[in-house]
């Protein structure tokens, strides 16, 4: 099976323009963003394509997403699959709702392709603190407050909330400017520590990649969780 995306070179062929965006900008964009959304977190390493129907017991299958499509049966609890895994316009909200409540940046790429301006990649990040982040994201782990109060003790850092490519704009390089991403972000927010967490091996080769001298990667069991945190540390970097 061959397509143009797959003979090698197809990325470049195209110019990508990556830049960080202003509140103003972000908008029109939303529904974009949302479609690449939906497309990076069906693919691999995630799989998430629609949500498992079985309400009685609620994410007894697996994580409650499934790779299967609508319309397939669940094999784990034998309900035909309904419901897709994200729905665009509540993912929209979700994101408008999260930039209303605290201090947040938006890096896209976009690609010129067949007289059309796509977007290839998105990230999300925020300004947030130890308690705020558990709040958040962590949910009860009283363990990950301790854990990110002990590697970022300074308080107040950036959290690079969502990464997500379309592959279907563009197949693969998506990271390749990785950097560009992280400085403009950090920039934007004035950020010190840059932190994500990742089950993307490719997101942590991107970090030690880009930022060798000042990227730390806490896995199993020194983050006591079984995604691993990566902590840029932009104040560390030599000039
Ligand atoms: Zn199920």
């Amino acid at each position: 099976m061959t397509s143009p995306e797959q003979t090698g070179g197809a990325a470049e062929r195209f110019p990508v323009v990556g830049r960080v965006l202003e509140d103003n900008q972000v908008e029109p964009l939303l529904p974009q963003i949302a479609k690449a959304y939906v497309g990076a977190f069906a693919g691999e390493p995630w799989y998430e394509v629609s949500s498992c129907a079985d309400e009685q017991t609620p994410r007894g299958c697996g994580n409650g997403f499934s790779p299967l499509t609508i319309g397939e049966t669940c094999p784990h609890c034998n309900k035909v699959l309904t419901t897709e895994a994200y729905n665009q316009e509540e993912l929209q909200t979700h994101f408008k709702g999260a930039m209303g409540t605290r201090p947040h940046a938006w890096y896209v790429e976009e690609v010129q392709k067949e007289q059309e301006t796509q977007l290839a990649l998105a990230s999300f990040a925020w300004e947030t603190d130890a308690q705020e982040l558990v709040n958040q994201k962590y949910e009860g782990r009283e363990e990950m407050r301790t854990f990110f109060e002990t590697i970022a003790p300074e308080g107040r850092y950036v959290w690079l909330d969502e990464v997500f490519a379309d592959r279907s704009v563009r197949a693969s390089g998506n990271l390749r400017n990785f950097k560009q991403m992280i400085l403009g972000l950090g920039q934007k927010l004035g950020a010190k520590k840059i932190l994500y967490r990742t089950i993307n091996e490719a997101m942590i080769r991107a970090a030690t990649r880009d930022f060798p001298e000042v990227t730390t990667v806490y896995r199993e069991p020194d983050v006591p969780d079984r995604r691993a945190v990566v902590c840029i540390d932009l104040a560390r970097l030599p000039v």
